[in-house]
């Protein structure tokens, strides 16, 4: 087993990390304590940083190049991902990787014409409309519906935690089309712009003040046939080819790195912080995580290596995820612990460590629900992967 790369990538790399140091506008990296999106400002300075990225043809690399991509292989775009995770430079639409593959393979015509040039100029910001407040790990249980109305449907329901659908242009959005079929059939999947006539973003706050999250509601939304993404009532098994263009989770080991990197660096540099790094049950700590975070990248590896073989990760997946994210949610109360009182004073303080990031990243732990909560994770990985009954 070979696992380094070869020397094209790491030009690559020092190319993607030159061009982060060259384009983040400074404010861009603090503000990620604040969440971007809520800051007008800040979310200029983001889709002005997009553009950039696109003209360099980054936002689609591993796209055909016959759809505008690169045709770069999934190596190269982890490379990059790691890069973008690590300097903490959020100049991807995350749904650009997913739903943007997703078109290709099952989008009509029109829509590859529609979307998928915008998606990569870095015109369109999506927003992902699946879970409800009835269904989340459930996913298959959604309510909103969408009725047939003479060639147009009407959607009518509410969506939940729809990140980014307060700076979003266009949402992806899954609604049952078919209440008499089983769960999964009788559901299909539409794209189309959030500004229609009845549709109302309401924010939902975080407990750290953070606004990333949304409700969005539906009420007999008009959208054209030509909206359905996929076939009628088959909209499940589309979305779950988009739901897969996103599994190595090599950006969380790459963005926890950088927590743990940072956390170091501010104790070195502060008599609290060198303080509670003279403790040597702290320090066995740091050195356990470090290592956790080396295990987490080599089994984001192990997935990226599964899908350069053209096969589909299963149990990895699960197992790359569960135990990235406990790691990440572990960086947190880490630094917490180690910093006593002064880790929870808040952004906007200058006493404030690493600009609030250990209170705020304290805060956001829960964050690991996304994407699959560690449950779910779980029972994957003893049902699909050990075998085990439900
Ligand atoms: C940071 C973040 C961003 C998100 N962005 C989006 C977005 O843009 N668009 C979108 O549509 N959604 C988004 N979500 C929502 C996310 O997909 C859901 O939170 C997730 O699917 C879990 O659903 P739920 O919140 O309804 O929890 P539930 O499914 O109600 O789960 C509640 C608890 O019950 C447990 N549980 C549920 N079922 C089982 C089971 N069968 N066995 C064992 N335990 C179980 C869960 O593990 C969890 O602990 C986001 C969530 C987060 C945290």
């Amino acid at each position: 087993m070979d696992l380094r790369f070869t020397s094209q990538e790491d030009a690559f790399r020092a190319e993607v990390r030159a061009f982060i140091q060259k384009e983040m506008p400074p404010a861009i990296a603090n503000a990620m304590t604040i969440q971007e999106g809520s800051d007008p400002e800040i979310w200029g300075q983001v889709r002005a940083l997009r553009k950039k990225l696109a003209v360099k043809g980054w936002i689609g690399m591993s796209w055909p190049k016959e759809y505008g991509g690169m045709g770069a292989s999934l190596v190269m775009q982890a490379v990059f991902k790691e890069e973008m995770a690590y300097w903490r430079c959020p100049g991807i639409d995350p749904q650009a990787y997913q739903l943007g593959p997703a078109i290709i393979i099952h989008g009509s015509e029109e829509q590859k014409k529609k979307y998928l040039g915008a998606t990569l100029r870095a015109e369109i910001t999506w927003c992902q409309g699946f879970s409800e407040p009835n269904a989340g790990s459930d996913l298959a249980s959604l309510q909103t519906r969408a009725v047939k109305d003479g060639d147009d449907f009407l959607i009518t329901g509410q969506k939940i935690w729809t990140s980014y659908a307060h700076v979003a242009d266009s949402i992806h959005l899954l609604a049952r089309s078919d209440p008499e079929a089983p769960k999964h059939r009788g559901i299909s999947y539409f794209l189309f712009p959030t500004n229609l006539k009845g549709i109302t973003i309401k924010p939902i706050r975080q407990m750290d003040n953070g606004h990333g999250f949304n409700e969005v509601y539906f009420e007999n939304v008009r959208v054209p046939k030509s909206a359905l993404f996929g076939e009628l009532n088959r909209g499940w098994y589309v979305a779950t080819t988009t739901l897969d263009f996103e599994r190595s989770n090599i950006a969380g080991s790459a963005g926890t790195r950088r927590n743990l990197d940072d956390l170091i660096a501010f104790c070195k540099s502060n008599p609290v912080g060198r303080r509670a790094l003279a403790n040597p049950i702290m320090r066995n700590r740091a050195a356990d995580l470090a290592i956790k975070i080396e295990v987490a990248r080599m089994m984001a590896y192990k997935v990226l290596s599964i899908q350069s073989a053209g096969k589909v990760p299963n149990m990895e997946a699960s197992i790359a995820k569960l135990f990235s994210s406990d790691m990440s949610a572990e960086v947190q109360s880490f630094a917490i612990e180690l910093l006593g009182m002064v880790g929870a004073i808040d952004t906007g303080s200058k006493y404030a460590p690493m600009n609030g990031q250990v209170c705020r990243g304290y805060l956001r732990t829960g964050c690991k629900v996304g994407g699959g909560s560690p449950e779910i994770q779980r029972n994957v990985i003893a049902q699909r992967g050990l075998g085990m009954p439900r």
